[in-house]
């Protein structure tokens, strides 16, 4: 027997995340989001349920090409664009598409000598104040790039700060129409929670992230309340009970003191492994099925959970730290973050598996 614990990959689930996207957003394309190891859950196993998407964007140059190599046809977008003239050739090669915000990589094109035209998103910023042309020099940045014969088609692009948030798109939605009014491109604004929340920003591309994993933007309600469904299980088991007596402490730093004999089982799963440490006493888990609680800090290889109202489970109990039955969404939620780290924290150590 191998350690027990694995992230169980759904594919089922991520294929029907995106027909979700699809209901949402009939009338656009959609740009699935793998960055980051397509949230923790393998960049091309979930290319692989997600190839009826439109596109793919991811930020690493090596990610897009392998996405090539392994036969995706669709746009490729680079999010962040390219850092250097060197990686134009690969744009070129592979095909790929990219994000152009600021001037510096304007300066890059003219020696860039392009079969088909590299096709750019230009990314305006619209209020995020992260990536993208203020909107005064939008113009011109568009007016440059028209003039660059290696420029192919052009999108225009931006993302929302609050789309999540009680504030919500109307200021940035404002700003960019009144930008995009009359200049005659595609255009592409909305990540998840914008699809999920305003059908006004869906426009030519949405670009759907965290909503492809089953996970909600907003963190509560959780996703399978606006029908998603979790695609990642991360699943292990108690490996040893510890029978205590009142007043036995558990763990590191003995954070936790049983109330009154108690039993805790000890599972294999720590912050090595992409739990969060700052998951507090009292977090949700779910053992054979039934929610109880952690106890204690969580330590690098293991965790501990209160099974004194779970007299049935014990050594080899199955433990489900997140995924289906346990909304990711929640355990961020007790660990002070949200589902969107703790899927892309999954250490490389922890086995992946399909469903
Ligand atoms: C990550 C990202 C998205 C996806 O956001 P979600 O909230 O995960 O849907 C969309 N657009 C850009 C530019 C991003 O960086």
């Amino acid at each position: 027997m191998s350690r027990p614990l694995r992230a169980v990959i759904d594919s089922a689930a991520l294929e029907h995340n995106l027909g979700v996207v699809r209901r949402c957003a009939p009338r656009a394309r959609a740009m699935a989001v793998i960055k980051a190891n397509a949230y923790g859950h393998g960049l091309l196993r979930a290319a692989e349920a997600l190839r009826s998407a439109d596109g793919f964007a991811v930020l690493e140059l090596d990610a897009a090409v392998r996405l090539r190599q392994s036969g995706y046809r669709q746009t490729i977008l680079l999010l962040e664009g390219f850092f250097a003239p060197e990686e134009l050739a690969v744009f070129d090669e592979y095909g790929l598409s990219a994000v152009i915000h600021d001037f510096e990589q304007i300066a890059m094109l003219p020696g860039f000598r392009r079969r088909g035209g590299l096709d750019v998103f230009l990314k305006v910023n619209t209020g995020m104040h992260r990536l993208g042309f203020q909107p005064e020099h939008f113009p011109g940045a568009l007016e440059q790039l028209r003039a660059t014969p290696a420029v192919g088609s052009i999108t225009l692009m931006t993302h929302f700060a609050c789309a999540d948030e009680a504030a919500g798109v109307a200021d940035q939605l404002e700003r960019f129409r009144s930008l995009a009014r009359g200049v005659g491109l595609p255009c592409s604004l909305a990540n998840s929670a914008a699809i999920l929340r305003y059908p006004e920003t869906h426009a030519d591309w949405v670009r759907p992230g965290i909503m492809l994993y089953g996970c909600s933007p907003f963190g509560s309600p959780d996703g399978a309340a606006i029908g998603l469904r979790p695609a990642m299980t991360l699943e292990s088991r108690v490996i040893a009970v510890q029978e205590l007596r009142k007043g036995d402490r558990v763990g590191y730093g003995a954070t936790f003191e049983a109330p009154g004999p108690a039993r805790v089982g000890i599972v294999a799963c720590g912050y090595a492994d992409g739990y969060p440490r700052h998951a507090a006493s009292g977090a949700p888990v779910a053992v054979d099925g039934k929610r109880t609680r952690l106890a204690g800090r969580v330590s690098m290889d293991m965790l501990a959970v209160d099974l004194t109202s779970l007299p049935g489970s014990g050594v080899g109990s199955a433990v489900t730290l997140w995924g289906a039955g346990m909304p990711v969404e929640e355990v961020a939620a007790a660990a002070g973050t949200i589902g969107y780290e703790l899927l892309c924290a999954v250490a490389p150590r922890v086995p992946m598996v399909e469903a």
